[in-house]
């Protein structure tokens, strides 16, 4: 276990001026990290050798190191050297897919061939991937045939049994017949789906019911689902839901006080979870400019998932192969027009899509490659997540009242945002989860 190593940390014992106010209560203790670079989160601009002063699992002051003064008691963490950030949040996981390659059996083998007890298993390392990482928050957008099973791992890291982010759950999500795998067997086999297949209204007002009373913290609808070159050479994709569908499971999550993230690649599809209400459009492929118009003027978030578009290609000149070209082709341009319209846009990467050993911050350099400044990719990926979440000022900005979830990278994420791959420290909720030489 790395959980709470310190060594290699120079210890001492000073705090600002600000942490002598309010006075300090003796059962939580003050950590103060020496932050070299601070990049809160929120400001537009870093600030240089700062103070953030830590009780508890809160951050209590953010201030000038300069006006720091020795307080007996305070444990110090020197990352005078590093970047400093608030902790991460990915908005596009999947905790419960682990990157299967095709040779492997690919997504059918994982529904097919492990069962939950080992599915939950590998969760359980995913979860502590994301840590490792730097991501302190996740929100994991549907199992994947493993029903309400990031419920129980949600629940097994609030409760301390293994470590892991702090998790907003999607759970199974939800399509229509004839979209969702597993698909291509025997017509007479009943085979598992991963999401729950509704048709009609009813049903899927019955559905979003069932999925919330379940610990749903969001509801995930697949509003398009095969996709292929149309006849003119544009991305074409199927629509599943209708928007009387799909209305009954918005009115129901808002009712509920919860939200409504959309896969939604382009199209008819696309344009009914708009009409619809959808809270967030996921991957968001082809946004065409009604679509972009639309999203600006009812608040919808745009996760785009870009990276992952461009890993495991199949061989070009087959229908597939031409597919995925196709979807990379179009997906750059279609952050552009949404970063040029000012569409609130949060980062997400669909990590489990890909493995989770694999560096989930290879997002930054598409984002920015696209169009996005570093720092909007930094905020994409903190403070404007923690909003979409419903916790802005609590989680991902590092100032006081916000839970102290800090992370440090090596290097200058504003001139290489490519360091975000270099985590070196992760601090959740106060307690250090990685320390600062690994
Ligand atoms: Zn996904």
């Amino acid at each position: 276990m790395r959980r709470f190593a310190l060594a290699g940390l120079a210890l001492s014992c000073v705090a600002p001026l600000a942490a002598q106010s309010p006075a300090p209560t003796p059962a939580a203790p003050t950590t103060v990290i020496r932050a070299g670079t601070l990049i809160d989160g929120v400001s537009a601009s870093p600030r240089r050798d700062q103070a953030i002063v830590i009780r508890g699992n809160l951050i209590e002051s953010v201030g000038d190191w300069s006006a720091a003064k020795v307080l007996p008691g305070a444990t110090v963490i020197d990352l005078s050297g590093r970047t400093v950030l608030p902790g991460l949040i990915d908005c596009h996981t999947h905790v419960f897919l682990q990157g299967e390659v095709p040779a492997e059996g690919g997504y059918d083998a994982e529904l097919l061939k492990q069962g939950l007890a080992l599915r939950a298993a590998r969760a359980t390392v995913a979860a502590r991937r994301a840590l490792d990482q730097g991501f302190t928050t996740i929100r994991d957008v549907e199992t994947e045939g493993a029903g309400y099973g990031n419920v129980g791992i949600k629940e097994a890291i609030e409760r301390g049994y293994i470590p892991g982010p702090r998790m907003f759950v999607a759970t199974r999500a939800i399509s229509t017949t004839g979209g969702y795998p597993l698909e291509g067997y025997a017509p007479e086999l009943d085979m598992p789906k991963g999401a729950q297949l509704i048709d009609g209204p009813v049903e899927a007002r019955k559905a979003a019911r069932e999925q919330l009373s379940n610990g749903a913290d969001w509801i995930k609808v697949y509003m398009t689902h095969r996709s292929w070159v149309g006849e003119h050479g544009e991305l074409v994709s199927q629509p599943t839901l209708t928007v009387e569908e799909l209305k009954p499971i918005v009115d129901e999550a808002h009712g509920w006080g919860r939200k409504v993230a959309c896969h939604a690649y382009s199209g008819i599809g696309l344009h009914r979870a708009l009409d619809g209400g959808c809270d967030s459009i996921e991957h968001g492929l082809d946004l065409d400019d009604a679509a972009v118009a639309q999203m600006v003027k009812q608040g919808t978030w745009y996760c785009p998932t870009m990276a992952v578009y461009y890993l495991e290609w199949a061989p070009a000149g087959t229908v597939e192969g031409e597919r995925d070209r196709k979807r990379a082709e179009v997906h750059g341009p279609s952050l552009r027009r949404a970063v040029k319209a000012g569409v609130k846009i949060v980062f997400g990467t669909d990590v489990g899509g890909f493995p989770w050993s694999e560096p989930i911050a290879q997002e930054f350099p598409r984002m920015v490659e696209f169009g996005m400044t570093p720092m909007a990719a930094l905020q994409a990926a903190t403070s404007r997540a923690a909003e979409m979440l419903g916790m802005a000022g609590k989680l991902g900005v590092v100032a006081p009242g916000a839970y102290a979830d800090v992370v440090a990278v090596r290097g200058d994420p504003l001139q290489d945002v490519k360091a975000m791959e270099a985590v070196t420290f992760v601090m959740k909720g106060g307690a250090v989860y990685r320390g600062t030489d690994r």
